[in-house]
């Protein structure tokens, strides 16, 4: 049977004419064992072709595995499967009294696709979603499962692995008691007269902070502020309070954000900017993502003010978020505290590829790598020179797969190899 498949924003269609789906992991190993080259789809929610099997590769999805989430309470850990969507294990673990340190803006993505390229959500203090896994299962190239644990040296390279080092078919997760979280809406930021010191201060104001702009006039529409209520409530005397419910993008409807206006929530309703419960199977859109060190983010900030015009003609909404350092090789957050710059855009690919490159140009100073799951052009030799253990990852993966069965053109031009 021939099929086309998708990614979620059509952007992207693979040149695999059959998604298969393995329903145990005796079938999955023997699939995996059995195939030249291999390549696994999460939720789809990339933009790029980073799940691209090739011409003669087997795309497989794990979503027909069993959907594993085991907590243990005691431990507060969880292992879950690999397929399974962050807003399902959320409900789960709060369930237990339990909570995730953090989350992505959408709820709907799989676990091990969001942290094979990098996936963060908001927070000073807040690695990327990787930081909170303690150990990764997953089938290799010869069909035999392998266990890799924060212990273990390879550690570093078996988390944010681009999908390169076989199946993840199961994580554990370390977990912390269950919080609740308030969510605040501000409205114009300026840009003016911010300075390092004010911005630092502004996206330490609370658990979660987001900044949004259209780029249609300089400085900021929106700040979104998640306060953890165990923690103190600081004034926000930057912006004006929000006197309505508002979505990120001018004009969208607010019914499917978050809960906002303070009502406080558990973590998982309100760490997120969209409600689980609204279900997007499509989008609209197309997303770029850049990742800097946050030293330079008023610099930056100020380089695609520069931009502004050209910019936001194909923007739909663009926002700030800080990531702390995590150690994960490939994370875009590599040993360096991050700003993050994030662009909706319109789901025009011929319209917004120029400004993606006009947009790489203002960011060039500023050491910016791009989300290994979103649009981006920086040619591979430059995104090679911004990972400082690269090499090691490429050790690691030849360890683990000598006949590069996990590796896409994709992979390829990133390990150089
Ligand atoms: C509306 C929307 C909102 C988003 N919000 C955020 C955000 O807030 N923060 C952020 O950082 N990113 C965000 N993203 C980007 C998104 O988190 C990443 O693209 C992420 O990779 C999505 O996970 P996925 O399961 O859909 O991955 P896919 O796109 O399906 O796959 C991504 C990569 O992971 C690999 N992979 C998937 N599953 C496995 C597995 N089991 N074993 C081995 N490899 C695997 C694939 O081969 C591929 O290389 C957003 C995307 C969308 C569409």
């Amino acid at each position: 049977m021939s099929e086309t498949i998708t990614n979620w924003a059509g952007n992207i269609t693979y040149s695999a004419r059959e998604l298969h789906r393995p329903h145990s992991l005796d079938e999955l190993a023997a699939l995996v064992a059995d195939s030249a080259r291999v390549r696994v789809l999460g939720s789809g929610h990339s933009f790029n072709e980073i799940a691209e099997p090739g011409p003669e590769g087997v795309l497989l999805t794990i979503a027909d595995l069993p959907a594993v989430i085991d907590v243990d309470t005691e431990a507060r850990t969880v292992r879950v499967a690999g397929g399974v969507r962050y807003a399902d294990l959320a409900r789960t673990v709060h369930a237990h009294g339990l909570a995730l340190p953090n989350m992505a803006s959408l709820p709907h993505i799989s676990v091990a696709g969001s942290v094979a390229t990098g996936t963060h959500g908001s927070g000073v203090g807040n690695g990327p979603l990787s930081s909170a896994v303690r150990e990764v299962e997953l089938v290799t190239a010869d069909g035999s499962l392998q266990t890799i644990g924060r212990d273990d040296p390879r550690f570093g390279g078996a988390v944010t692995s681009l999908g390169a080092l076989g199946v993840v078919t199961a994580l554990t997760l370390d977990l912390v008691p269950s919080f609740e979280v308030e969510q605040y809406v501000f409205t114009e930021l300026p840009l003016a007269g911010l300075d390092s010191a004010a911005f630092e201060t502004v996206m330490s104001t609370a658990y979660s902070v987001s900044l949004f702009t259209d780029w249609g006039a300089p400085g900021f529409r929106q700040v979104w502020v998640k306060r953890r209520t165990d923690q103190p409530l600081a004034d926000f005397p930057w912006a004006a309070p929000a006197t309505e419910k508002m979505h990120p993008v001018p004009g969208m409807p607010a019914v499917n954000c978050t809960e906002q206006f303070g009502v406080p929530g558990p973590w998982h309703d309100r760490l997120p900017h969209f409600r689980a419960e609204f279900t997007p199977s499509s989008g609209a859109e197309l997303q770029s993502e850049y990742l800097l060190p946050r030293q330079y983010a008023l610099e930056a900030l100020h380089a695609v003010d520069g931009a502004r015009e050209t910019v936001a003609g194909v923007l739909q909404i663009c926002e700030v978020r800080t990531v702390a350092a995590d150690e994960q090789w490939l994370s875009p957050s590599y040993g360096r505290d991050t700003v993050a710059l994030h662009f909706t855009w319109i789901e025009d690919t011929a319209a917004v590829l120029p400004v993606v490159r006009r947009l790489e140009e203002a960011l060039e100073p500023f050491d910016a790598r791009p989300h290994w799951g979103k649009v981006f052009t920086t040619p591979a030799e430059i995104l090679r020179e911004r990972y400082p253990r690269l090499g090691d990852f490429r050790k690691l993966a030849r360890e683990l797969d000598p006949e590069a069965k996990f590796a896409n053109a994709f992979v390829r031009a990133v390990l150089d190899a």
